[in-house]
């Protein structure tokens, strides 16, 4: 029986990251770009699986809608959020070797973490996460837009849109996919905390008074998500906000937090926002946002908000640490390195491999190929030995892999082999599709 062991460092997974084709560093051919990442072939793939995966589970039921929101907005939406006055994060600098820290992530008594000096520290400072840039030709202050620093306020700006455009009754609810872009101050740990970054927000409109309640339901379905994507319970925790640590606008507030190699990170965060965006936006945009509750005698409020965001490059970050698995490592004839992603997540469901390269085998696969291309990511693979080839999708996270070797020709079956058993069966090739609905379940 084999050994197994979890990743221990986060190198080991940035190695397998760039190796594979998942994850590259930004500009790399340029020394790269601090903490931004670009996404290889196999990265989008798995991106966009997950994001699949929440978007289905999101808005393919009869309460909640989508959205996509520009990036850009007009600056007064972020003076209403309370994004120019507030999305701070308090900063010291080290005046010896001139790094950067952000205050509360530091025990600024102690010495400085980088080059060990003591009282080195700066002052306190607010620092302004929100990246400026200019919109149109003319250089002025009247020009200065933000790039958005969390997606949320494309939903809360659409609220009164979308509530009559789709006859919404409460409660209902609004999600969207998008880039945020935030100047931390300290970013790094590889995807974990970028400058830019994708989130995946919902916003559930409620009747003011219903927060415990629907709070707890968003708490239990969020959870159940993370578990359905194959994440391991025990590598999963609530985090609630103590009272007073709760942001001003929350009533309650929860994380959702994964242990990485680096310890245990938020992975998503679900607040009970009250009616704090909208109130704000009605008292900045001068319009009225009010809800007419027709089955409450038509009385008119502001819906409470219970938000579910969760970031998608950290939980990209979260599934390959949990799939990462080593086999027999200290071994190193039968040392195996296995991503034992969720099927439906793995960026290439099946390959199809020859055993050599003539004999009209390559037909056969290409055949292969080109059926199941129809529905599934696959990838015809001849390079290198058969063992080789194993290993490199046992890497990446291939569920199955198929063989066609000179019996097919015969007995116009395959090899099929599974990746977390490597338990090897024969398959007709005219049942490969159903095997593989069977399998994957997808
Ligand atoms: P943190 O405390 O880690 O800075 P946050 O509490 O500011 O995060 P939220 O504003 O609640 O985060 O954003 C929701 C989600 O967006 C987070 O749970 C995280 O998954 C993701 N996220 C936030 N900031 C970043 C970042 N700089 N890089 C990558 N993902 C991020």
């Amino acid at each position: 029986m084999s050994v197994e062991t979890n990743l221990e460092s986060m190198s080991d997974l940035v190695s397998l990251c760039k190796r594979r084709g998942f994850i590259f560093q930004s500009s790399e051919i340029y020394g790269g770009l601090g903490s931004c990442w670009d996404y290889g072939p196999l990265g989008v793939e798995l991106k966009l699986n997950v994001k699949d995966k929440w978007w289905k589970s999101m808005t393919y039921r009869d309460d909640i809608d989508g959205v996509d929101a520009a990036i850009m907005m007009h600056p007064l939406v972020w003076k209403a959020s309370g994004h120019v006055d507030a999305f701070n994060d308090p900063m010291v600098d080290c005046k010896e070797c001139k790094s950067r820290f952000r205050a509360d992530m530091i025990d600024l008594k102690a010495a400085c973490p980088e080059c060990g000096k003591s009282g080195t520290f700066t002052d306190i400072r607010a620092f302004n996460m929100m990246f400026k840039t200019q919109m149109g030709a003319v250089e002025d202050s009247a020009s200065t837009i933000y790039l958005r620093p969390e997606t949320a306020q494309g939903i809360f700006v659409n609220f009164p849109n979308i509530q009559s455009t789709m006859r919404r009754k409460l409660p209902f609810g609004i999600a969207q996919i998008g880039k945020a872009f935030r100047n931390e101050i300290t970013p790094g740990n590889f995807i974990f905390r970028t400058r830019e970054f994708e989130q995946m927000e919902m916003q559930y409109f409620i009747k003011p008074g219903t927060q415990r309640e629907f709070m707890a339901k968003w708490k239990e379905t969020r959870w159940n998500w993370h578990l359905a994507n194959g994440i391991r319970a025990e590598k999963l925790k609530f985090s609630d906000h103590p009272s007073d640590k709760l942001a001003h606008y929350a009533d309650a507030a929860t994380d959702i937090e994964y242990e990485f190699p680096i310890g245990w990170g938020e992975m998503e965060g679900i607040h009970s926002r009250t009616d704090f965006d909208l109130k704000q936006h009605q008292e900045y945009c001068g319009k009225n946002l009010l809800y007419v509750d027709q089955a409450d005698g038509n009385k008119k409020y502001l819906p409470f908000v219970i938000e579910t965001s969760v970031g998608c490059d950290r939980t990209i970050l979260a599934l390959l640490c949990d799939a990462y698995r080593v086999e027999n490592k200290s071994d190193p004839d039968n040392e195996r390195v296995v991503l034992k992603l969720h099927p439906k997540l793995a960026p290439i469901k099946a390959a199809i491999l020859p055993l050599v390269k003539k004999g009209g085998l390559p037909e056969i696969a290409e055949k292969i190929v080109a059926d199941l291309s129809e529905n599934y990511k696959v990838e015809y693979d001849d390079a290198g030995s058969i063992g080789k080839r194993y290993r490199r999708h046992d890497e990446i996270g291939t569920p199955l892999c198929m063989t066609i070797d000179f019996e097919s020709l015969n007995d116009n079956s395959v090899t099929f082999r599974d990746r977390d058993t490597m338990v090897q069966e024969r398959v007709s090739i005219d049942s490969i599709r159903q095997v593989i609905r069977d399998r994957l379940k997808c």
